[in-house]
């Protein structure tokens, strides 16, 4: 059994949670406007093309079987048809300047654990361990339940992020098996949740519901998107829902940034959103508005 990551990253934190590694799982059934990992959303792998790095030698051109490469005549030196393209990964090694890379591989548990325990001398020494996320984490509910158990027999602590849409009874199971849970929350609005995110939110809020019944503390990952769900209504409405929670830790802002938009370029999607982030003076507003519901927040993770 094999899972496909698209990142790791070590000494990641989760404040409280220590010094962590995060494994980034690919596949996410939502399509959120901001989403500062695109690379996370297709289940499989995807080819990388950094125009950067190209210098327009041409030779991924002579190798592509689908004939979906061609010298651009403006911007970047090549164009690669993404509707044609079958991410078949042969142009790669034609490409000595790597300008070409994958976006996803396919890792064993024991791939992965290896990679994991490297770092157990901090998450011993910080009170750590591994988060596992994505993409959704739940999406890969076999490869997950193995790596949540191959960490806990090590006992390594595990946090799964998840997105909350994918939670079907084997999904259930396996986030059972989480020390804890960081659950995104993208606002309160079915309709403009459906508009921004490709996904309604009821079935969302519903599965967080069902997930507070486990006891496991959970910490709510709720990015602030001017115009989706930061209004004083919009925050009202969550925190109103949010306090009904028993095992709530805290509430995680995440601020609207642009640190992922340089990917969506780099697998020939565009980037459709053209906001500034929130001042920090509106920032300790809605701070205050989960206060006034005995909500705990901080500003990131
Ligand atoms: S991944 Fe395959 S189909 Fe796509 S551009 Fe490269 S060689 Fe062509
Ligand atoms: S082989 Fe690499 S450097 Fe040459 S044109 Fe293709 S992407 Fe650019």
């Amino acid at each position: 059994m094999k899972g496909i990551v698209f990142n790791i990253v070590h000494g990641s934190m989760v404040d409280g949670y220590g010094i962590r590694t995060t494994i980034f799982l690919k596949g996410c059934p939502l399509r959120c406007k901001w989403c500062c990992n695109p690379e996370g959303q297709k289940y499989d792998p995807e080819l990388r093309y950094v125009s950067m790095l190209c210098k327009g030698c041409g030779k991924c051109i002579d190798i592509c079987p689908e004939g979906v490469i061609a010298m651009s005549k403006e911007g970047e030196p090549v164009i690669i048809d993404r509707e044609r393209c079958t991410n078949c990964m042969k142009c790669i090694d034609s490409c000595f300047f790597g300008a070409l890379e994958t976006f996803g591989e396919y890792y064993t548990v024991d791939e992965l654990f290896d990679i994991i325990r490297r770092d157990a001398t901090y998450y011993k020494s910080s009170g750590g361990g591994v988060t596992i996320g994505g993409g959704e984490a739940s999406m890969h509910t076999d490869f997950t339940l193995a790596l949540i158990r191959k960490c806990k027999e090590n006992f390594i602590h595990v946090a799964v992020d998840t997105c909350g849409y994918t939670i079907n009874e084997k999904a259930f199971q396996v986030l059972s098996e989480a020390d804890l849970l960081l659950y995104d929350i993208k606002g309160m609005d079915p309709e403009k949740h459906l508009r921004d995110t490709g996904v309604s939110n009821e079935l969302i809020l519903s599965n967080l519901k069902k997930l507070d019944s486990l006891n496991i503390p959970v910490i709510i990952r709720m990015p602030l998107i001017p115009g989706h769900n930061d209004s004083d209504e919009d925050i009202e409405k969550a925190a109103e829902f949010l306090s009904t929670l028993k095992n709530l830790d805290r509430v995680d802002l995440m601020n609207y940034h642009t640190f992922g938009v340089i990917k969506y370029a780099q697998i020939g999607k565009n980037y459709e959103l053209d906001l500034s982030p929130l001042s920090p003076e509106r920032l300790d507003e809605i701070g205050q508005i989960f206060a006034r519901y005995s909500i705990k927040t901080q500003i990131g993770g």
